[in-house]
């Protein structure tokens, strides 16, 4: 990068949202502020997704105090900032010209940021339409959830322009939150289309749409504006909704651009960086938390992540050793991923995340290695495929260094 400015910081964090916010709070707290704490954030503002999420259900975890979106980034950013954080905005980090050094683009110019340890917290992003090859058209009118949110809180986007027929694809939890704007936005939200074989059991408070399971979206149609989508059901029949909107939700990938081109090894499963529980790459002083470790967890999580892979930054900037070498998890069918997803010795207690593909009630949990069981539970109720499962650690004193893979495995 011709005429970039070269700078070196003690650690720096992209992406100000919770993950990175509440990891700045901390890190800038430490040692009396002995260290130099800057995070990058490529929008105008600091906060990330909560920004645009003008409805409650933030702040109980982690702040003690419920806050709706807004209220919750701006509370995590005055933390970071009084701490003594340099929280930049408008900044993006678009590569890397050494291990440890990124390029940035700021209103200013170019910049070389060098640092002593950098913490990826660039959060997730559901995948658009065109991602999911949904065959059609391509009329006005077809959304993700972050877009249908981002066009009403932050942009002010007209009633008329989000439609009056609205159908809603997927069934996450973030899908709630679709049919909640688009009701708000005057509009009628004539189904909800589902592959799942399940729809949400609880609908906070709201009357539940039209659900169709086991059902795709085979086709978009329309010109000019989206007039219907054309679904199709497990038993091969058709059929079409006629709608003007459809918003795609849940189907989270993280954002891991910057991780994959800084040459960060990533988990199949997950698609985000693999890590061990102190949430260290396999490159050494590169450290992730948040969302792009694995897609949607709650704010408050992905806070504590923040300030979990803080004090391991800490730990890491006083002269802990980086390990060697990790042992991987591997994920089997209907398990879709585990996070964290490296073994390096026993771990520190706090559990393992593990999601399936469909709904399994009273499921037993193994985790084995080279034909050893470490671990076997049978979970009480029912396991759903967004929500994740807390796998206790203790197995993790068990697990050979030198040993294969440690298989995670849910049975009927
Ligand atoms: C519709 C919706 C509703 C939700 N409702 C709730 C709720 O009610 N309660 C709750 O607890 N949670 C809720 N969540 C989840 C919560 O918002 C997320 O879990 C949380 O925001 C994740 O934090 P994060 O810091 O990992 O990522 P994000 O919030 O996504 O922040 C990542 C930040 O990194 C920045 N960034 C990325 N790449 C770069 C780069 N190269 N350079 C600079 N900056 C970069 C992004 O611009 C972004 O600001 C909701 C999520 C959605 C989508």
């Amino acid at each position: 990068m011709a005429g970039a400015v070269n700078r070196v910081v003690d650690v720096l964090v992209i992406g100000a949202g919770p993950a990175g916010l509440a990891a700045a709070a901390r890190l800038a707290a430490a040692g009396g502020g002995q260290y130099r704490i800057e995070v990058l954030e490529r929008e105008r503002e600091s906060g990330g997704v909560p920004r645009y999420c003008a409805h409650g259900g933030f702040g109980l975890a982690d702040l003690g105090r419920p806050l709706d979106g807004p209220g919750y980034a701006r509370r995590l950013t005055r933390a970071a900032v009084r701490a003594g954080a340099t929280l930049r905005t408008g900044v993006s980090a678009t590569g890397w010209s050494g291990p440890l050094t990124l390029d940035v683009t700021a209103p200013t110019g170019l910049e070389r940021i060098t640092a002593r340890a950098v913490l990826l917290a660039t959060g997730a992003r559901e995948r658009p339409r065109s991602a999911r090859l949904v065959p059609g058209t391509r009329p006005a009118g077809v959304l993700t959830t972050g877009e249908l949110q981002q066009s009403t809180h932050l942009y002010g986007v007209r009633r008329e322009r989000l439609g009056r027929r609205a159908v809603v694809i997927g069934a996450e939890p973030v899908a709630h939150h679709a049919v909640r704007v688009l009701r708000g936005a005057g509009a009628d939200v004539v189904g909800m289309v589902t592959e799942q074989s399940c729809g949400p059991r609880r609908f906070g408070g709201l009357v539940a749409p039209p659900l169709l399971t086991g059902t795709t979206v085979a086709e978009l149609l329309g010109r000019g504006r989206l007039a219907g989508v054309r679904v199709r059901h497990a038993d091969g029949r058709t059929g079409t909704i006629r709608c003007d909107t459809a918003v795609f939700t849940g189907d989270w990938i993280p954002d891991h651009e910057l991780a994959r081109s800084g040459g960060v090894s990533l988990d199949s499963g997950t698609r985000g960086p693999a890590i061990d529980d102190a949430f260290r790459t396999g490159s050494a002083g590169i450290f992730a938390a948040g969302n792009v470790l694995r897609g949607v967890e709650s704010a408050g999580a992905a806070a504590a992540e923040g300030r979990g892979a803080a004090d391991a930054v800490l730990r890491h900037l006083s002269g802990e050793p980086w390990p060697v070498s990790a042992v991987p998890l591997a994920a089997e069918d209907p398990v879709v991923w585990v996070a964290p997803n490296r073994v390096v010795g026993a771990v520190a207690g706090r559990p393992f995340l593990v999601r399936v593909r469909e709904p399994l009630t009273r499921p037993v949990v193994e985790v084995g290695q080279d034909g050893r069981v470490l671990h076997r539970a049978r979970l009480l109720g029912t396991v759903w495929p967004h929500r994740s499962v807390r796998l206790p650690a203790a197995w993790t004193r068990e697990v050979d260094p030198a040993g294969g893979p440690v298989e995670v495995r849910v049975a009927r």
